[in-house]
């Protein structure tokens, strides 16, 4: 397909749409489970960080689903699945790029 062919940007719309309504679904998920997002740069962010959550908001360790944790100091850090509680820290979003440590100063 060229990018100026009618099918073309027909495809892109429908991507669109989809993301619109993969965003309004994850919103609505945050909202039935009372997740507050307010601290959290994105919607990408938010999710991974809702599904390193067991049902009381404790981190779940040991959990290979898990991509990403959040500390309540701010920490952000990618879980390494070696049978430990081993992390690698990171400093910017991986999905928006926003710099995850000038919250982190601000607390
Ligand atoms: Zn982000």
């Amino acid at each position: 397909m060229k990018w100026n062919d009618p099918e073309y940007n027909k495809y892109i719309d429908e991507i669109h749409e989809n993301i619109e309504f993969h965003e309004w679904t994850l919103k609505e998920k945050f909202r039935k489970n009372k997740f507050n997002t307010e601290s959290i740069c994105c919607l990408q962010m938010a999710d991974k960080i809702f599904d390193s959550l067991d049902k009381k908001r404790n981190i779940k360790y040991g959990d290979v689903d898990v991509v990403i944790n959040k500390w309540t100091d701010g920490t952000y850090g990618i879980p390494i699945h070696d049978g430990g509680t081993s992390i690698i820290e990171i400093n910017f979003c991986p999905w928006c790029g926003q710099n995850l440590t000038d919250k982190k100063a601000s607390r």
